[in-house]
């Protein structure tokens, strides 16, 4: 049984290993962003509640993410494990999370995407996504063969929060909510660094090097 949760600033590449453990394992890859622009697509309750601070680089409210997530992870698809990507993002999530596993929780592990803002940027604003299946692409860093998708063909798109102005205010909300989890998990003793400023398949190699060690 395998739990991790990636951890680390938007554009760090949680996505690009996750689909990557997802292949190699069959590791269940849950993505509350992912889930969320889902929601925003098909104009649910949730979306409609969540579109505005999606948009604004915002961090949308703990009680809607944590129902989300209750939900996601006590799915069938979630009984040999899961990779959480982009929760939680708060101190409050985080306490959620515990309550929901008890004692389960202290076999998470919780990886560490360390990068550095400059890189950021240039990863979030070069991103392109997938609009069928999700997979997600960078204009110079992992280019499509041609100009659509390299697994299935469909268009592919630049998410309307990775323009350099959003982009800031997502990297702010990153700092004042999310970093505190760093120190969080450390004290737990659950807490994995990598250098997320490496190759893919580098970083890749990081992480597998902690689910065998
Ligand atoms: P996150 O899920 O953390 O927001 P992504 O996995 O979507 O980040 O990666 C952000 C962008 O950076 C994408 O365009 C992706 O192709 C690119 N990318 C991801 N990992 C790396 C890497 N190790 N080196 C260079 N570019 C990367
Ligand atoms: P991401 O795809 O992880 O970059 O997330 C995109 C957006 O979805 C974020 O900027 C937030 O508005 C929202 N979001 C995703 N995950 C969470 C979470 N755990 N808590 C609050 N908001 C979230």
């Amino acid at each position: 049984m395998i739990r991790l949760v990636f951890l680390g600033p938007p554009g760090a590449g949680k996505g690009t290993q996750a689909a990557k453990l997802k292949e190699k394992y069959g590791i269940v890859h849950i993505s509350t962003g992912d889930i969320l622009r889902e929601n925003v697509k098909n104009m649910t309750e949730l979306g409609k509640k969540a579109k505005e601070y999606m948009d604004a680089g915002k961090l949308v409210s703990d009680d809607l993410i944590i129902e989300m997530i209750k939900r996601r992870i006590n799915a069938d698809d979630c009984k040999n494990g899961y990779i959480l990507d982009g929760f939680p993002r708060t101190i409050a999530q985080a306490e959620a999370l515990e309550r929901m596993l008890g004692e389960d929780s202290k076999s998470l592990k919780v990886i560490y995407f360390d990068v550095s803002d400059d890189l950021i940027l240039e990863r979030l604003t070069g991103r392109r996504v997938c609009k069928d299946c999700g997979a997600v692409y960078h204009v110079a860093y992992n280019p499509p063969k041609n100009d659509r998708c390299d697994e299935c063909g469909g268009e592919l798109y630049q998410r309307s929060d990775d323009t350099e102005e959003v982009v800031k205010n997502r990297l702010s909300v990153y700092k004042e909510q999310t970093a505190p989890l760093v120190e969080y998990y450390s004290k737990k003793g659950l807490l994995y660094k990598i250098d997320a400023s490496k190759q893919p398949d580098d970083v890749f190699n990081q992480i597998e090097a902690i689910l065998t060690g």
